[in-house]
C-alpha cells in the first residue's frame, strides 16, 4: 500500500469507453455508461434508472468524472427489457453517436443549456463525428471558466450573451455565440482528419498540428470545481463516493424536478438551498467542511478484477474517522491498484489500502 501524488495513467491501446449498446464487462457484471450532455437530467429519469438498476443489477447510479452516469452489476448479455427501459428514458437519442456525446457545461449557468442542446443535436446529425474517440470531451463554459478545470478537448467559453472564445489545446479565437456550435464541431472534424492513429485527445497532438490552425495562445480562465453547499438560491449537493442511491433520489424528488450532474461527484439542485437540511438528512453532502467532500474512491474489489483491495468501504470508514476527528485533509482518493482510476491532479492517492487505519496513517499529520 502506498500514498502517492497523481501521475497520468497509462493509456491502453484501444478506446474502450462503454455505452448502453457496447457495455463493458467488469468483475461484478456488465457496466453501461449513459451520457448526459450538459449534465441536466430529470429526477423522474433518475428514479426510472434506479428502478432498472435495482431490477437487473446494483441499485445505484455511479457519477463519472465527465458528468455521466454508470449502471453496473448487470447481466451479460444485457436483458432486452433493460435496454428498452433505458431507451424509454430518452437518454439514447442516437445509437450511432452514444459514446461521443460527452459534453460538459457550467453547472450553475442554465442559460448555456440551449447551446448545449444545439451542440448535441449537430454532433448527432453528422455521421462522420460518430468516429470521434469516446474520450474526446466537449465543454461549454461560462465567463468564469467553469468547467474548464476538466481536461476538455474543444470548448466554447461564453464571455457575454452574444460572443465568446473557441478554445482548444491552450489556444483560442473569438467567436460569436451563433457560430459557436459550428466552430466547435469544425475543430472535432479537423481532429478526425489530422490526429495520428491512436491519439484520442487534442492535448496529445504533435506540435504544429493543423487541428489548432487559426488559433492563438490565450490566457487561461479556469474556475475551480464546485464545492458542496448553497450558491445563492441553488445548492451543490455532494454525492458520497459518487454513488447516487434511492434514498438520495427520493429526497431530491421532494424539492426539484431536474438536477445537473457535475463532473465533481455532485449535483446542482436549482432553487435547492432552502432544502439543504432535508437533503443532508437523506445522505447528500451540503457542507464543504465534511470529509465526504474530500474523499473519493474507485470501485475496487469485488467490482474490478484488477483490484487488490476493497475501496468503497475503506473510503467510507475514512470519511467517518475524519469527521469524528474534525480535522481538515487534502483531497484523498482510495484506489485498488496502480491504475489510479478517477484520481485528479493534486489528490493524495492511497493504493491498495487494506483498511481505513492504513489510509489514515499515511496522511501527512499521521506519519510517524
Ligand atoms: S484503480 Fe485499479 S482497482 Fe480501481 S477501478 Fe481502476 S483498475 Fe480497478
Amino acid at each position: 500500500m502506498s500514498v502517492t501524488p497523481t501521475h497520468p495513467p497509462q493509456r491502453p491501446v484501444a478506446d474502450r469507453c462503454p455505452g448502453l449498446l457496447r457495455p463493458h464487462v467488469a468483475q461484478d457484471g456488465a457496466l453501461v455508461r449513459l451520457r448526459l450532455p450538459g449534465g441536466e437530467v430529470g429526477v423522474d429519469v433518475l428514479m426510472d434508472l434506479l428502478a432498472l438498476a435495482g431490477r437487473h443489477g446494483a441499485p445505484v447510479l455511479q457519477l463519472t468524472s465527465r458528468g455521466n452516469l454508470q449502471l453496473r452489476g448487470l447481466p451479460d448479455p444485457l436483458p432486452d427489457a433493460f435496454v428498452r427501459g433505458v431507451e424509454a428514458t430518452g437518454l439514447l437519442p442516437s445509437a450511432t453517436h452514444e459514446r461521443v456525446r460527452n459534453v460538459l457545461a457550467a453547472p450553475l449557468a442554465p442559460g448555456l443549456q440551449p447551446l448545449v442542446r444545439d451542440l448535441d443535436a449537430a454532433l448527432c446529425a453528422d455521421p462522420a463525428l460518430a468516429d470521434l474517440p469516446g474520450r474526446f470531451l466537449f465543454a461549454v463554459a461560462d465567463a468564469s471558466g467553469s468547467p474548464l478545470s476538466e481536461p476538455y478537448d474543444v470548448a466554447y467559453r461564453a464571455r457575454s450573451l452574444t460572443e465568446g472564445l473557441l478554445l482548444a489545446g491552450g489556444r483560442g479565437r473569438p467567436v460569436s455565440s451563433t457560430d459557436a456550435v459550428a466552430a466547435v464541431l469544425d475543430v472535432a472534424r479537423a481532429f478526425l482528419a489530422h490526429a495520428p492513429h491512436g491519439v484520442w485527445n487534442v492535448r496529445d497532438l504533435p506540435a504544429g498540428s493543423p487541428v489548432l490552425g487559426g488559433l492563438d495562445p490565450v490566457p487561461p480562465a479556469v474556475a475551480p470545481p464546485l464545492e458542496p453547499g448553497p450558491v445563492g438560491e441553488d445548492l451543490v449537493a455532494g454525492v458520497p463516493l459518487a454513488m447516487l442511491r434511492p434514498g438520495h433520489v427520493a429526497a431530491l424528488a421532494e424539492v426539484a424536478g431536474r438536477v445537473v450532474v457535475t463532473p465533481w461527484r455532485s449535483l446542482v439542485v436549482r432553487g435547492g438551498a432552502a432544502a439543504a437540511t432535508a437533503l443532508e438528512r437523506a445522505g447528500l453532502v451540503v457542507d464543504p467542511a465534511s470529509a465526504a467532500s474530500r474523499v473519493s474512491a474507485c470501485v475496487g474489489a469485488p467490482h474490478c478484477a484488477k483490484a487488490r483491495s476493497a475501496t468503497l468501504p475503506v473510503a467510507a470508514d475514512v470519511v467517518a474517522a475524519l469527521d469524528a476527528r474534525g480535522t481538515a485533509t487534502p483531497p484523498l482518493h482510495v484506489v485498488g491498484c496502480e491504475r489510479r482510476c478517477g484520481a485528479r491532479d493534486g489528490d493524495l492517492v492511497a493504493v491498495g489500502a487494506p483498511d481505513a487505519d492504513a489510509v489514515l496513517s499515511l496522511l501527512p499529520g499521521d506519519r510517524a
